[in-house]
């Protein structure tokens, strides 16, 4: 049984088309990547299955249980969280505030403000400073520990190191890599294609809002991900 099904989805805003017919499935413990251009439906597709955003067509199961009804809070409860683009901080609570906040609506389980700043040291020194007044890397560690703190199963990331410097980058994907091991499941948006190819268990590339390309990382070229990419056949 899958953690996530979703089927023939098909959204849009207005009425332009930014996803179609699109099948994804994510098992459990599995990290799977969604690569593709600028505006190829890779943030629309997180959404979707975030309840953030309303398909026109097709379902979402979580576990078996159609959840395609549940609003984007509901979804959370269940144990979907969503690391949107931009973080989408409090600015005026503190570092803790906002990890509070992230608990919230979810579950009771192994993550806390405790394993939280365990896994992402950075936030140690951070807890009480207000949000507005921290780095970009540093809010997108906020941004990964507030999901975090409402113990999801599912853990959808989007575009983790857009605008961050290298050594930060690291640093985030050295703590998702703890919480990998954890055995939660990920949907992860990024552009830095050898990253991705690095850590991915699965690839989905996605172009124009289709499904171009999908296999386990290891069996795909970076050749072929690039063309996929690109849309060249
Ligand atoms: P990016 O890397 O730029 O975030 P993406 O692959 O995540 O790209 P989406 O953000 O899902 O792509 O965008 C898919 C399509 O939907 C694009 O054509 C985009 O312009 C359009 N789109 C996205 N958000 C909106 C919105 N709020 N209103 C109107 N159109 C939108």
């Amino acid at each position: 049984m899958p953690l996530i099904h979703a089927q023939s989805i098909s959204a849009g805003y207005g009425d332009s088309r930014a996803i179609s017919d699109v099948i994804l499935t994510l098992q459990n413990g599995e990290l799977l990547a969604l690569v593709g251009a600028n505006g190829a439906g890779k943030s629309t597709l997180l959404r979707v299955i975030a309840g953030a955003h309303r398909p026109t067509a097709g379902t979402v199961s979580f576990k078996d249980s159609d959840i395609s009804r549940l609003t984007d809070f509901q979804r959370n409860k269940l144990g979907i969280s969503l690391v949107p683009e931009g973080r989408r901080l409090f600015a005026s609570m503190t570092v803790i505030e906002n990890l509070i906040v992230g608990a919230g609506s979810g579950r009771a389980g192994a993550w806390n403000v405790e394993s939280v700043v365990e896994t992402l040291p950075m936030l140690k020194p951070l807890l009480k400073r207000n949000a507005s007044r921290l780095s970009g890397g540093q809010q997108q560690a906020v941004s990964i520990g507030r999901a975090l703190m409402s113990n999801p199963e599912v853990l959808l990331l989007d575009e983790v190191s857009l605008g961050l410097a290298p050594i930060i980058i690291d640093e985030l994907y050295e703590s998702l890599s703890v919480v990998r091991q954890s055995g939660l499941g990920i949907i992860l948006v990024e552009q830095d294609l050898a990253r991705t190819i690095a850590v991915a268990d699965r690839i989905m590339c996605l172009l124009e809002g289709h499904v171009v390309l999908e296999g386990k990382s290891g069996d795909l070229t970076h050749d072929q991900i690039t063309d996929a990419y690109f849309g060249h056949s």
